[in-house]
């Protein structure tokens, strides 16, 4: 049972105990420990209003919403976690005992109203497993740190429901999503979470009441979303959201390619493979899976003949647009967006041992960055294991790695070259100006075609005759050089794999 409570979060409990008020450990923190997971926050319960919690803690508290809620800075003791790496101390919550008026606008109560007793609080709450309360119990001993015993308030039956794994409302379902529609989401988010089941009732209601979900502000539907992306079955949950009826109104484009068949080279459809692909992503990047569930967006519009022998040109550039519709909708950050979109737009790259060369590696990492090449290749992974390819990492993609490994450090970019501009000023005595760029690319074209080149005399030596050309020229051999090969390569794809 309850093993271990952390140190700073008993000694806020004892000290708001001790100047005469109640205090529990209370909602998702109270669900970790039953199931001997570490929660990802902490939060207290109490009759102390805002200003007694403050004054209980002088110096080490703030207040600044409306919700009751009071910061409490305490030692740090949260295990280490990349989104708050930066903190020099961890906050537990206190928040006032609280029971919820009306929420006219199904999004947030219209002011927050103060309870009396604990049980009015656990009854705001929104699932059985997240409704529990834990005090500490003194027994007529002293209460420090290792001696403290606890004792569990359940008034729903939530210890039950987390021992069958079960996701239900505290009360009745339709009421509570009437409330407050994220829920319904949170239900959806825990159920890939932690893998439990979502009560017949609570999902028949999540069905009745989808539509609310458009009331609820695009930045709480976007975290929600985003930790069952992040969580250990992305996929389950992105397909409860499907059966739920919710994802129609958060995400439509992927419904688009509900039954919607491929070719033959594929078993599903393009819905159940980008389900697949998700299940199957071996990153645990939120970019990486994203990426994965979304590369194939554009297909049902791309989509061009039926049957076996369909074509989907340019599903993957047509995606990247869609991509960063989809994305920029939900408000995730610019990082997040340019990242995921550069990974569906280039999610077709080709890559055939036999008849690619370190050149086209080069020029792989040239176009994508050398940083992203390894998210790129596991999303090649989860696209072929989503389609029920076999092979987890064929060895082509094997190889692909051990590639770039190879040519990680020749050049790929300007910066990378032998030689600098100040030195074609030099050596060719030419003044600053576009030309000096134009031969560094046109040097940097070759080089990537081959790496030997990149010697500084010869760069000179090959300088001094590009020099004779003039600006125009330059570019449209450098251009030459790199895309239109790169063309070539995309057209020699299409033909032969005219597109899984
Ligand atoms: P986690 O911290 O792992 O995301 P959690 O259950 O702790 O999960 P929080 O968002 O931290 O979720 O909320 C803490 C508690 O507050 C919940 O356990 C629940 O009791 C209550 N709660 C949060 N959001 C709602 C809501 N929309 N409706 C009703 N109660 C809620
Ligand atoms: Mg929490």
């Amino acid at each position: 049972m309850i093993k271990k409570i952390p140190k700073p979060a008993i000694e806020v409990l004892e000290k708001i105990e001790k100047a005469g008020f109640e205090a529990y450990v209370v909602g998702g923190c109270v669900r970790d420990l039953i199931m001997e997971k570490e929660p990802r926050d902490w939060d207290i319960t109490t009759n102390a209003k805002p200003e007694e919690v403050l004054k209980i803690f002088p110096g080490d508290s703030f207040y600044e919403n409306k919700f009751g809620t009071v910061g409490v800075k305490v030692e740090k003791f949260i295990d280490s976690d990349t989104l708050r790496d930066d903190r020099e101390k961890d906050v537990i919550e206190v928040t006032t005992f609280r029971i919820e008026s009306k929420y006219s606008d199904r999004r947030r109560p219209d002011k927050v109203k103060f309870a009396k007793t604990l049980e009015e609080d656990l009854s705001r709450r929104d699932f059985t497993m997240n409704a529990l309360a834990l005090k500490i119990s003194n027994d007529g001993q002293k209460t420090s740190g290792k001696k403290s015993k606890f004792k569990i308030v359940d008034l729903y039956g939530g210890e039950k429901d987390i021992k069958n794994k079960i996701i239900k409302t505290v009360g009745d379902p339709n009421e509570r999503f009437d409330e407050d529609a994220l829920r319904m989401m949170r239900a959806i988010r825990f159920h890939a979470e932690l893998g439990f089941e979502i009560e017949k009732k609570t999902l028949e209601a999540i069905k009745k009441n989808s539509k609310w979900i458009g009331h609820i502000a695009m930045e709480r539907i976007k975290d929600e979303f985003a930790k069952i992306i992040l969580s250990d079955n992305p996929a389950d949950g992105v397909d409860m959201m499907h059966k739920a009826g919710i994802l129609q109104y958060v995400i439509p484009e992927l419904e688009r390619g509900v039954g919607v068949s491929q070719n033959r080279h594929h078993i599903y459809t393009i819905y159940k493979h980008s389900i697949m692909a998700l299940r199957k992503c071996p990153s645990k990047k939120l970019e990486v899976r994203l990426a994965a569930l979304f590369h194939d967006i554009a297909k049902p519009q791309t989509k061009r003949g039926e049957g076996e022998f369909a074509t989907f040109y340019n599903h993957d550039h047509v995606g990247a647009r869609v991509v960063e519709k989809i994305l920029t909708r939900l408000k995730f950050s610019n990082d997040v967006i340019q990242k995921v979109k550069l990974l569906v737009d280039n999610h077709m790259f080709y890559y055939n041992p036999d008849e690619v060369g370190e050149a086209s590696v080069r020029r792989l990492i040239k176009k994508v960055g050398l940083e992203n090449v390894k998210d790129l290749i596991d999303l090649r992974i989860a696209d072929r294991l989503g389609s029920g390819t076999p092979k987890a990492k064929p060895y082509k993609l094997r190889h692909l790695e051990y590639m770039i490994e190879k040519v990680s450090h020749d050049a790929i970019s300007v910066k990378m070259l032998k030689i600098n501009g100040n030195d074609l000023m030099k050596g060719l005595g030419i003044k600053p100006g576009p030309k000096i760029g134009a031969i560094l690319d046109v040097l940097l074209a070759e080089v990537i075609e081959d790496a030997s080149k990149n010697d500084r005399e010869y760069l000179l030596a090959r300088a001094k005759e590009l020099n004779t050309e003039d600006l125009v020229k330059l570019r449209t051999m450098a251009k030459e050089k790199i895309e239109e090969k790169k063309e070539e390569e995309d057209k020699e794809i299409k033909g032969k794999h005219w597109v899984k």
